[in-house]
């Protein structure tokens, strides 16, 4: 289980401090599809911790929450679509969350999916969680906390197959930072602009969690919703995006077939 730490660390662990400077990372970009495919296989094995809806018997939610992941990769111009598989998987759980593993491996648990009041918000949750892998933030953070020498060294150092399992025992207390998630919601205004869903669809996804009162898993690991809310609706109001149009009832049927 050491890589499912590795990978939940990376993805919901708390905030480390945000050093700022240039976006560097060390690593291919095909090492973050490993990363990602590494972790979706360890989070397959686990189903008492991660019980995955089984995509052969729920196609149709399969085809409605994949579909809209394509759509906002397709018309949101996302990057690495070419490398990265951008793929949607459902955790069967009460649990107000969601999170990408690097490499475009996407997870969203039912609790979540339940919570909402319609398709824009669920695309708008989807575009930021699109965003963290696109913009490759885990092995940004994990360029950032090693330091370039070492990482290249462990890169270049002939055998590499090891890696994983190297990095896997340090990359502990590691999170997004700060400036990744305003990264995240920033480029979820920019992919849904051209897309069906409403531009500020992860704004309204936060104006839903605060209106409950709640205090969830998804705030835990993505503080601070006001301000971002504000920042949001601002991008989404510059930018001259596509007219939207909302299908309820298709997102109604989804959550039915849950
Ligand atoms: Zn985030």
């Amino acid at each position: 289980m050491r890589i499912l730490r590795l990978f939940l660390l990376l993805v919901v662990g708390g905030l480390t401090a945000c050093s700022g400077g240039p976006d560097i990372n060390v690593f291919p970009v095909s090492q973050d599809v490993e990363l990602g495919r590494q972790a979706m296989a360890e989070i397959l094995q686990d189903p008492a911790a991660f019980p995955v809806l089984d995509p052969d018997t729920h196609r149709e939610a399969y085809a409605y929450v994949q579909g809209m992941v394509d759509e906002i990769v397709d018309l949101g111009g996302v990057p690495h679509a070419d490398v990265f598989p951008y793929r949607v998987y459902l955790i069967d759980r009460p649990v107000n969350n969601a999170f990408a593993a690097p490499g475009g491996y996407l997870f969203v648990f039912t609790g979540l999916i339940r919570s909402l009041t319609g398709p824009d918000q669920l695309a708008g949750v989807l575009a930021h969680e699109i965003a963290h892998a696109a913009e490759r933030h885990s092995t940004q953070q994990a360029t950032k906390r090693f330091g370039l020498a070492a990482l290249q060294r462990l890169l270049t150092g002939g055998d590499n197959s090891g890696i994983l399992a190297q990095l896997a025992n340090q990359l502990i207390n590691l999170g997004f930072s700060r400036a990744d998630e305003a990264e995240a919601d920033a480029r979820s205004v920019d992919y849904l602009c051209a897309t069906p869903y409403a531009t500020n669809g992860a704004a309204g996804f936060f104006e839903q969690v605060e209106r409950r009162g709640q205090v969830t898993e998804f705030l835990s690991t993505h503080p601070n919703p006001q301000n971002r809310i504000q920042k949001i609706n601002a991008r989404a109001a510059d930018l001259d995006c596509a007219a939207k149009r909302e299908d309820p009832a298709a997102f109604q049927r989804f959550v039915g077939q849950l």
